[in-house]
Parts: structure tokens; C-alpha cells; sequence
């Protein structure tokens, strides 16, 4: 189970726009400009911004411990 807080980021260059991070979960992705980008950039830690990190087609949303900058997703 997830603890913790979590920093969550969307590198612009990689991003197509294809809006999954969105569909999958409103709740931290909105499309802006065409492109997807966090509802915020640190969130409680949450297996939804994980789903949605692993869901993305370019791998372009990176999840990452705050304070350790240990990456939470996506894993290899
Ligand atoms: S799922 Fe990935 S490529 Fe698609 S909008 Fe979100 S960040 Fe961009």
C-alpha cells in the first residue's frame, strides 16, 4: 500500500496528447493546450497516479518519492 507524498510530472517534449492519463484518472491529469498535465504537482500517495503513470503510451509522466526522489513510476 502506498504511503507518503509524491511529486508527479508530465515531460511536455514527450507528451502526444492522447489524453489516457486523463481518462484513467480525472482526478490528478486534465488535458490543457492539447497536452496532458497534473491537477497538482505533489499528491498523497495513491495507486491511481500509478495505474495512470503505466497507462501513458510514452512513458512521459514520472512519479517520484518526495524528498528521496526515489521514482515510483514507471518502472522497468
Ligand atoms: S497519457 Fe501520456 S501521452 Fe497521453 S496525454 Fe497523458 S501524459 Fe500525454
Amino acid at each position: 500500500m502506498a504511503d507518503g507524498r509524491w511529486n508527479v510530472s508530465i515531460d511536455s517534449g514527450t507528451c502526444i496528447g492522447s489524453g489516457v492519463c486523463a481518462g484513467t484518472s480525472p482526478k490528478y491529469f486534465k488535458l490543457e493546450g492539447g497536452y496532458g498535465v497534473p491537477i497538482v504537482d505533489e499528491v498523497d500517495a495513491d495507486d491511481e497516479v500509478i495505474t495512470a503513470a503505466e497507462s501513458c503510451p510514452m512513458e512521459a509522466i514520472l512519479v517520484r518519492e518526495v524528498g528521496t526522489e526515489k521514482v515510483i513510476a514507471p518502472l522497468d
